[in-house]
């Protein structure tokens, strides 16, 4: 029997710097532990944390925008925060402790300075949890023990109540994800034909379905191929529909296609589109706009690159539907 009471105490008590820039929504303090906190809690739910170890050497993608869904709820637009700021910081917390690389240590002064992930793995491996703490975060009751305590200790109860709303907004998207894999997989039919897309909130089925395409695809743009993760957990490409959503309600992954913002914007605007042999086609108008980039044009002809498995590959009848829309 774990514990929890002096988990749910810690949480409550974090150490949060004051500031004049901080407002009511975070009692005045700063909110990147809790936040943090809160996109752990997510990450596990999803079975991301499979050890008491939180490896910062991976691609940290899910992590940070689990975190920013959290931080735009209650921080002003524009200002922003790397992961890398709390996740050092919270060494300074009983729970959880930073893993310095081979022949390097976690000091004070690398922790203050740390404002970057790529800054925190030039000393740390990753932080540690508490083997109990670890055991808490994998069940459900405790997620939400701890949620609530980090809500109503570090929130005003507006702020509270929107974080709350985001983390079952969180929760949704995922358990869509799912549902979207096992109806590309097709061994589940019955829930393609029991899932009700109106039943999701669309901010969950967005967060979603981008989750699975990204993932189905790596992180690289189908079309061009081009593939950069930031230290910090952003990705270049977007979660593109080849029908798109407001004309299609269809949220296949076979309908999807992972796409950087240029190809994205192209795509869209027909002035690319795809082959039934998946070959890409770059229209001559493209070719006539001034100024228009060579690589856009240098692309026609060339195959996609698809995903892997073939059963999350798109399929050619919505590259005809956004042919014929484009009269490609
Ligand atoms: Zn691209």
């Amino acid at each position: 029997m774990s514990n929890i009471a002096t988990y749910l105490q810690q949480f409550t008590s974090l150490k949060r710097a004051p500031g004049g820039v901080w407002g009511e929504a975070t009692k005045n303090r700063a909110p990147h532990k809790p936040i943090l906190l809160l996109a752990v809690l997510d990450l596990a739910a999803r079975g991301g944390i499979s050890s008491p170890f939180i490896d910062v050497s991976g691609d940290l993608v899910e992590l940070n925008e689990l975190f920013n869904h959290y931080w735009r709820r209650v921080v002003p637009l524009g200002q922003v925060s790397s992961i890398a700021f709390p996740f050092s910081r919270l060494d300074r917390e009983p729970f959880w402790y930073l893993v310095s690389r081979e022949d390097q240590a976690v000091t004070t002064s690398r922790i203050n300075n740390t404002a970057s992930v790529s800054y925190l793995r030039r000393y740390a491996l990753g932080a540690k949890l508490d083997e109990e703490l670890f055991q808490i975060i994998q069940t459900e009751d405790g997620r939400s023990a701890l949620r609530e305590v980090l809500l109503c200790s570090c929130f005003s109860p507006e702020a509270g109540a929107s974080l709350a709303e985001q983390a079952a907004i969180n929760a949704e998207a995922y358990h869509y994800s799912l549902d979207l894999l096992a109806k590309a997989h097709h061994h589940q039919p019955q829930v393609a034909e029991a899932m009700d897309i109106d039943a999701y909130k669309p901010p969950a089925r967005d967060q979603g379905f981008r989750r699975v395409v990204v993932k189905a695809y790596e992180h690289r743009c189908a079309l061009c191929g081009v593939r950069i993760i930031t230290p910090d957990g952003y990705t270049v490409v977007d979660a593109a529909h080849i029908v798109p959503w407001c004309k299609s309600h269809n949220d296949d992954i076979r309908n999807g296609l992972a796409l950087c913002k240029l190809c994205h914007w192209a795509f869209d605007h027909g002035m690319m589109g795809v082959s039934d042999a998946f070959a890409i086609i770059v229209p001559g108008r493209v070719a006539a706009a001034p100024n228009a980039p060579g690589f856009l044009t240098a692309l026609a002809g060339r195959p996609i690159i698809p995903p892997a498995d073939p059963d999350l590959q798109p399929a050619t009848e919505n590259f005809a539907a956004h042919r014929h829309d484009w009269r490609l």
